[in-house]
């Protein structure tokens, strides 16, 4: 086989993956033999759950589709499709089941506190990691783009920013999560949602202040932690409604 140039654009925010030299998008790749388009894409170093829709000569292919001669190919993520390509995205826009990698706690804290459902184990390795996410179907969430590019992930997203606020509009952004948040539903610890009980329950858990001052409590249904609206709930509630404002 006679080796044959494909050059790929890269559009939207996926030159963040192409590193300093090629801000531009534009990559040059000679091969010289047939390779899917997918392995072309993560060649350059974009992990596949971040590429919304490819187009090869000006037609959309799947991921296994093979080159094997000169093309043009044009990346996309999602959220930047150029019009009447709908029908050929390879993302799924919402999600709301999430597995995290042991870096991430902060952002972890932040998507749990809205509500969501979050795996995350500080210690978990990468097979642990791809196990728990392809078993309970969960969306991979991860700054290691080499842990995305794994060919089990199906859905996934490297947050940009190294801010947790920052990375949780990302999230809420990338997964169209705006309408399903419900704060203070979920254990910030387990994950497991709480459920309401009445403070005579809970009575002989609570420091005599609590006792005091405090009426509404809720326990979790998973490690039995309890909650209530202390002094640190105001604050937190102003970062929520900051990280809201900012995804509307
Ligand atoms: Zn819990």
């Amino acid at each position: 086989m006679n080796a044959f140039t494909v050059r790929l654009n890269f559009h939207g925010d996926l030159n963040f993956f192409l590193g300093s030299r090629t801000r531009s998008g534009r990559i040059e790749r000679i091969l010289a033999e047939k390779v899917s388009v997918k392995d072309v894409i993560e060649s350059c170093g974009v992990p596949h759950p971040e590429v919304d829709l490819i187009l090869v000569n000006g037609r959309a292919v799947g991921f296994d589709y093979g080159l094997e001669h000169i093309a043009e190919v044009e990346v996309f993520p999602v959220h930047a499709l150029p019009p009447h390509f709908e029908e050929n995205r390879l993302q799924i826009l919402r999600w709301q089941r999430f597995i995290v990698d042991g870096h991430l706690g902060k952002l972890t804290r932040n998507l749990r506190l809205l509500g969501f459902d979050v795996a995350y184990d500080r210690e978990a390795q990468d097979q642990q990691l791809l196990q728990i996410m392809a078993s309970e179907n969960r969306a991979l969430l991860t700054r290691d783009r080499r842990l995305l590019m794994h060919s089990v992930v199906r859905h996934g997203y490297c947050p940009r920013s190294q801010n947790a606020d920052a990375q949780t509009i990302e999230v809420i952004r990338r997964f169209e999560l705006f309408g399903a948040i419900a704060p203070f539903t979920r254990c910030l610890r387990c994950n497991a949602l709480l459920e309401k009980v009445a403070k005579g329950d809970v009575m002989q858990k609570l420091e005599p202040l609590t006792k005091v001052y405090y009426e509404k409590f809720g326990r979790c249904t998973g490690c039995g932690q309890i909650y209530w609206a202390g002094s640190h709930f105001s604050k937190l509630q102003k970062r929520l409604e900051a990280i809201r404002a900012r995804c509307s």
